[in-house]
């Protein structure tokens, strides 16, 4: 196969599209998709101004760097997790891009501003580490965006991850996780408006974009990641998608084009929200679960601080 656009030999063959690009048109491929995803979904407007939550990882980057080369007016953010070295090239990797393309990145860091790290609350709460590393990073992107007046939150969830939070949301008929699985979800009092802009692309894409852009991403994967379920959805949908090429593609925009609508009422009525008497953030009850993991975790890292001074 040669380049679609010019002949030219092909940089990467994408069978889903049954498509193959060079360097430049790949580029412009992926541009392209973005610009039409963020039209097509109405996810912001051209003078908005964006925050890009980034890993580090290919996508995050991948997703600043294309929304700046379209012309928006971006800032990224980087959470430091306290997930040992991975944290650490984590921001490392999202510095190195945000000096290269002289735009401004903001750091939080779980530790120095909230007194523990993912691995002590996944200790404390005795549950799977991503949903306590979830909720923090909730937490902190909600308020480095409203605080920092944002109009919007862009994440570099790509098309595989979309469509695994789907099929494992399928799976179990979690109705209200799909009536919210959205690519936007405009802002609500106390949240900001968040979108999702990579849903049209794969990883695949994504990596081969930042390959021909020179960006230099964390290859290796989160340690705490393996033993998610999301990785083994990601794995079936694999196999499904290389039996049926445009699987991934057909199955998510499918589903927003002709159920997500219909679930709409599956989606639980907004409980009536005061504010979290520690933080101020919006919440049900007198202490949002942010700050009440804070406190089981800071507990946590207390007691193990004490064992370590008494050893
Ligand atoms: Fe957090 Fe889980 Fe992602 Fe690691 S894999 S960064 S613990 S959500
Ligand atoms: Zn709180």
């Amino acid at each position: 196969m040669r380049c679609r656009v010019c002949r030219a030999d092909p940089v990467i063959e994408l069978r889903q599209h049954n498509a193959a690009f060079c360097p430049e048109h790949l580029l412009k491929f992926c541009r392209d998709q973005v610009a039409r995803t963020i039209d097509r979904f109405d996810m912001f407007q051209p003078d908005d101004r964006v925050l890009v939550a980034v890993s580090g990882g290919k996508d995050s980057l991948a997703l600043w760097d294309i929304l700046h080369e379209l012309g928006y007016e971006t800032e990224g953010l980087v959470i430091g997790l306290g997930i040992g070295d991975y944290s650490e090239a984590s921001t490392g990797a999202a510095q190195r891009f945000a000096n290269s393309a002289g735009l401004r990145l903001h750091h939080h860091d779980l530790a120095e501003e909230h007194g523990f790290t993912v691995p002590d609350a996944a200790a404390a709460t005795g549950r799977v580490p991503c949903s306590a590393c979830g909720l923090s990073k909730r937490h902190v992107i909600d308020r480095a965006a409203l605080d920092g007046g944002f109009d919007v939150v862009v994440t570099g969830h790509n098309l595989d991850d979309e469509a695994a939070v789907l099929f494992g949301n399928v799976v179990r008929w979690q109705t209200e996780y799909l009536a919210r699985q959205r690519p936007v979800l405009p802002a609500r009092p106390g949240f900001p408006r968040k979108a999702k802009p990579l849903v049209r692309v794969s990883e695949r894409e994504m990596a081969a974009y930042c390959l021909v852009r020179g960006i230099d991403y964390i290859v290796e994967e989160c340690p705490m990641a393996p033993g998610n379920k999301h990785l083994e959805y990601k794995a079936v949908l694999n196999d499904l998608e290389v039996r049926s090429p445009g699987a991934k593609q057909a199955f998510y925009f499918g589903f927003q084009e002709r159920a997500a609508e219909h679930l709409a009422g599956a989606a639980a009525d907004d409980p009536a929200l005061g504010s979290c008497r520690d933080c101020g953030s919006p919440t049900p009850n007198e202490i949002c679960s942010f700050c009440r993991l804070a406190s089981r975790a800071s507990v946590e890292l207390t007691g193990r601080l004490a064992e370590a001074v008494a050893e």
